[in-house]
């Protein structure tokens, strides 16, 4: 799409341009925070796609965080025209959440009545208006995994999701044992979510360009380990277990189990290998380990 090209589509909805982004901002007096992770998409093939893996459904009820300007927000618009579905947008910046409502009903006047816009922080978010069953957003990236597993975390209705990151931090979402990017998050995800990778993105489609290249992850809910342990003894097994890399499981959950001895017995006990490396495990391990210490208390 050329820059400054005004795409009309489906039910009237009129789609963010490079051109309209910019505009907005100078009227706003908008400097893009890097500390927000503030980095707006101004192409709209990447967020028609977006939209696209979000795949909506009748009842859906969409859970964007960080809106930012609305240019993914129109494109979601645009899938739910024909969908008896509606949309939550969680903004951190008090500036562009009072702002988007502005742009929605400009730009989606059909539609602007079924999103909701908080002005809120995603990490502190507990319940929302309505049980948010998708997610779907252009994460913040230096907050991305801390977001993704705290909405996990409180919104037990989110059943699916596709997030935009870091092509690392993607890699690492989607990692299993034995993969060189495999640690701590991608163990934590996977307790919640199975995760697959959906896509590069160019750093082109951004501004203010980021020096970091992006991919898309689609997120599957699924059921955690059949577990006595909680989700808290677990994921302190999975910082223990990460939080000295390269050092065997015996010496590296030493200080979480209160010795090296009891690390190794309460390895063996999980039927794992004492010498093993935190890498080789996956999340259904990591529980056996919480849960064999839980027992012998
Ligand atoms: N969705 C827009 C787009 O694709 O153009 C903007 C995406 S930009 C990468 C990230 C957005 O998240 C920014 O608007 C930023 O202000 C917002 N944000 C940053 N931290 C946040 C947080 N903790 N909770 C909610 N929003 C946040």
């Amino acid at each position: 799409m050329r820059d400054g090209c005004e795409v009309t589509a489906g039910a009237g909805v009129r789609l963010l341009a490079a051109s309209d982004i910019r505009g907005i901002a100078r009227q706003i007096g908008l400097r893009p925070a890097k500390r927000l992770g503030q980095n707006f998409v101004v192409e709209q093939g990447t967020v028609r796609r977006i939209a696209a893996l979000a795949a909506p459904r009748p009842g859906d009820v969409i859970l964007e965080v960080g809106p930012g300007l609305g240019s993914l927000t129109l494109a979601l618009l645009e899938s739910i025209a024909d969908v008896d579905a509606r949309l939550i947008a969680v903004e951190i910046d008090p500036v562009l959440a009072a702002e988007l409502p502005r742009t929605l009903a400009a730009r989606a006047p059909a539609l602007a009545g079924r999103v909701d816009v908080l002005a809120a922080d995603a990490l502190e978010v507990a319940g929302l208006p309505w049980p948010p069953t998708v997610l779907a957003a252009n994460l913040p990236y230096n907050v991305a995994v801390p977001v993704l597993l705290h909405l996990l975390a409180v919104l037990p209705s989110l059943a699916r999701g596709v997030v935009m990151v870091q092509a690392e931090v993607a890699d690492r979402m989607c990692a299993g044992p034995g993969s060189r990017v495999y640690g701590a998050p991608s163990a934590k995800l996977a307790w919640f979510a199975a995760a697959r990778p959906a896509g590069t993105v160019p750093r082109s489609v951004f501004w203010p360009v980021p020096n970091v290249d992006s991919r898309l992850v689609c997120l599957a809910r699924h059921s955690p380990p059949a577990t006595s342990a909680s989700r808290a003894e677990v994921f302190a097994v999975i910082d223990a277990a990460f939080g000295q890399r390269r050092k065997t499981l015996r010496a590296a959950l030493a200080g979480w189990a209160g010795s090296a001895a009891e690390a190794e017995r309460l390895l063996r006990a999980a039927g794992i290998d004492p010498g093993a490396r935190g890498e080789a495990l996956g999340v259904a391990e990591f529980a056996c380990i919480a849960r064999k210490r839980g027992a012998s208390r």
